[in-house]
């Protein structure tokens, strides 16, 4: 997709199974049959976005990692496609100078660092909302502890980019503070020329605010409807 000057690339770090459960008790689990086709589940990407912005590779969202996440009604998460969907645009780990992650919750960041508490993209800053740091890396809150331990280990260095305030993060893409969905929320909004696309990073508020400009396109990493369970997901 081409925003502009700008090339946005959707990749998928692999598939949430959700069921009805998920988008609240206003769903009754027969309800939408054409969305929940697959044994009564929808089966979604697990959704991150590779910008190709002048020098830059932003990646916009870091997956699961290659884990599989357990959330109740027998939803689930597997991840770890991520860097597998990054050889479609002849990118590799070492390439992406840029990882901005909209929220801290597990599906965001679990590619930034291995097993081994390393970072993943050696080369990257990692942009991030800074109340989401003393939210889930400070208190300790639903991070799991290899992500912990990378993020603490990185915290005086340079790679490491809290923002808490609307930034730019290079010509055609800002990241906006958006506190809600966690503390430190953050959507991104890719515009070049007269286009513009905004992405989330969580559940869709109301598509018709009034707020939004003419020819904005939205795309979410995580489905719409209401806020995640109280697990570390999405
Ligand atoms: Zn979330």
């Amino acid at each position: 997709m081409r925003i502009g000057d700008l090339i946005l690339h959707p990749v998928s770090d692999g598939t949430f199974i959700a069921r009805p459960e998920y988008f609240g008790r206003h769903l009754w689990p027969g309800a939408h049959p054409e969305f929940f086709s697959r044994g009564h589940a929808a089966w979604l990407p697990i959704g991150c976005f590779l910008v190709r912005a002048g020098d830059r590779l932003v990646l916009i969202d870091a997956g699961l990692g290659p884990d599989v996440l357990q959330l109740p009604h027998g939803m689930h998460l597997a991840g770890g496609q991520l860097l597998t969907g990054l050889r479609g645009p002849g990118v590799t780990a070492g390439d992406v100078t840029d990882v901005v992650c909209s929220h801290f919750h597990a599906d965001h960041v679990g590619w930034l660092f291995g097993p081994d508490a390393k970072p993943v993209f050696p080369q990257a800053a990692i942009w991030f909302g800074s109340a989401d740091w003393h939210h889930f890396v400070a208190r300790g809150h639903d991070m799991r502890t290899h992500i912990r331990e990378g993020f603490r280990a990185a915290a005086d260095s340079a790679r490491l980019q809290p923002i808490d305030q609307d930034t730019t993060i290079t010509a055609g893409i800002t990241a906006l503070l958006a506190p809600g969905h966690t503390p430190g929320h953050l959507c991104v909004v890719i515009s070049s020329g007269q286009q513009r696309a905004l992405l989330l990073g969580m559940p869709s508020p109301a598509r018709s605010s009034s707020t939004n400009p003419p020819g904005t396109r939205w795309a979410t990493s995580t489905p719409r409807g209401r806020p995640h369970p109280r697990t570390p997901v999405a």
